[in-house]
C-alpha cells in the first residue's frame, strides 16, 4: 500500500487504510439499521464528497429505503462566515420523510446546519446526520452527528472522496497532510 502520496504542491502521509474505513462504516450500517429498519428513510448523499461513503455504507443498508443526492452550491455572500450555501438537486417530497443526511466530514459544521435548516422548513417526520468523518475540534455549530463513523483530528485530509483542489477522490485509503 501507498504510504505516501503528492497532489500539486503538497504531500500526504496514509492515515487510514481502505480496511479501517470498511471497518467503521460497517459499524456504522449497524447502528443505523437498528434506529432505521422500519422507517424507509429517504438517504441524501451530498455530493461529492460523500459518493463512496454513500455507496459503501448503503450496500450494508438491508432495509427498504430511497437514496437522492444534492449539491451545495457555495458563493460569496453577506453571512458572517463568508459563504451562504444554496441546496441544489433536491427534487424528493421531505414532509413527513425520515432524512438522513450523508456526509464525507464535519469540520466547522456550517455546512450540515444550513442544510439541517433548509430540510427543517420542509416538514420532515425525522432529521438525522450520518458522517464519515467527523473533527470535533473544529466545530464551530451546535450540531452533532446522530452517526459519525470516524473521529479524527484537525488535519487537512484527502481520499475516499475527499478531495485537494479537485484530485484524489479516487483513492481508496485517506491520507493526511504532511506539515
Ligand atoms: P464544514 O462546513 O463542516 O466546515 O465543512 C464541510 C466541508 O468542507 C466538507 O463537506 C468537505 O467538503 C470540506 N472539508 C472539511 N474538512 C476537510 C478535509 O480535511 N479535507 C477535505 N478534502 N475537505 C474537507
Ligand atoms: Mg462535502
Amino acid at each position: 500500500m501507498t504510504s505516501q502520496i503528492q497532489i500539486k504542491d503538497k504531500h500526504f502521509n496514509l492515515f487510514l487504510s481502505e480496511k479501517e474505513i470498511l471497518d467503521a462504516i460497517r459499524q456504522t450500517a449497524i447502528k443505523m439499521e437498528q434506529d432505521l429498519k422500519e422507517l424507509q428513510p429517504l438517504f441524501i448523499c451530498v455530493l461529492n464528497g460523500a459518493f463512496m461513503f454513500a455507496s459503501d455504507l448503503l450496500k450494508l443498508f438491508d432495509f427498504p429505503c430511497e437514496i437522492t443526492f444534492i449539491r451545495l452550491k457555495s458563493y460569496e455572500g453577506t453571512q458572517t462566515d463568508g459563504r451562504v450555501k444554496e441546496v441544489q438537486g433536491l427534487i424528493e417530497k421531505i414532509e413527513n420523510r425520515h432524512v438522513v443526511i450523508l456526509e464525507d466530514i464535519i469540520d466547522t459544521g456550517h455546512t450540515v446546519a444550513r442544510l439541517k435548516a433548509y430540510i427543517l422548513s420542509q416538514q420532515p417526520a425525522s432529521f438525522r446526520v450520518a458522517s464519515l468523518l467527523f473533527k470535533p475540534g473544529a466545530l464551530l455549530n451546535d450540531i452533532q452527528p446522530d452517526y459519525a463513523a470516524i473521529h479524527i483530528p484537525n488535519d487537512f485530509i484527502v481520499g475516499y472522496g475527499l478531495d485537494y483542489d479537485g484530485l484524489g477522490r479516487n483513492l481508496r485509503n485517506i491520507y493526511k497532510i504532511k506539515n
